[in-house]
């Protein structure tokens, strides 16, 4: 099958939610996608393709729906995985970015000892939405001294152009 339907089949089985988790938003919600064996396997086989030309040595992502692409990636791809987690979480001496959010700040950690210097790091989330989240992230693999291999998402909002804010590489499966 050619790649542009290999995405519309994947794509299509992405629901829509409207006004979730609040008004005006519609939350792109990739279970209907994950509770179909086939279709899973077959959007980490595009995933990875698309990645890995990235050659990381580390993926880094994002709690908590990244967790589920970034360590199946992980493991694809030969690298280690590192989560990054929202406040309060991670057991271990941590390093912490706070970013802005539409109202209010939100904070990411990351375990200061999980990135070497200079390792080649892919940062990992299911939804590129305005980018705050990722490029919060990138901030902390950049304060470990590691080096910044790209972004990866399996979607990506186009219209909320997040991949503004991001520096270097920026893959992404299915655009909307
Ligand atoms: P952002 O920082 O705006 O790029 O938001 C990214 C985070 O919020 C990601 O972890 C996504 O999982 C989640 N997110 C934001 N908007 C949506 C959406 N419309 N559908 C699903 N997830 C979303």
């Amino acid at each position: 099958m050619q790649l542009d339907m290999r995405v519309a089949a994947l794509k299509s089985a992405i629901r829509d939610v409207p006004d979730f988790p609040k008004q005006g938003i519609v939350f792109k919600d990739i279970t209907t996608l994950l509770k179909d064996a086939r279709l899973f396997r077959e959007a980490m086989d595009l995933f990875t393709d698309l990645c890995q030309r990235a050659r990381p040595d580390k993926v880094v992502a994002i709690e908590s729906r990244g967790f589920i692409f970034g360590a199946v990636l992980a493991d694809r791809l030969g690298a280690g995985f590192v989560p990054v987690r929202k406040k309060g979480k991670l057991p271990g001496g941590k390093i912490a970015h706070t970013y802005d959010l539409e109202y209010g700040t939100d904070c990411l950690e990351i375990h200061e000892d999980a990135l070497q210097r200079g390792e080649r790091t892919l940062v990992v989330d299911d939804v590129l939405a305005t980018g705050g989240t990722a490029a919060a992230t990138g901030q902390l693999v950049g304060q470990l001294g590691a080096e910044l291999a790209g972004y990866a998402f399996l979607v990506e909002l186009t219209f909320l152009k997040g991949r503004d804010k991001l520096q270097g590489n920026v893959f992404s499966l299915l655009r909307y």
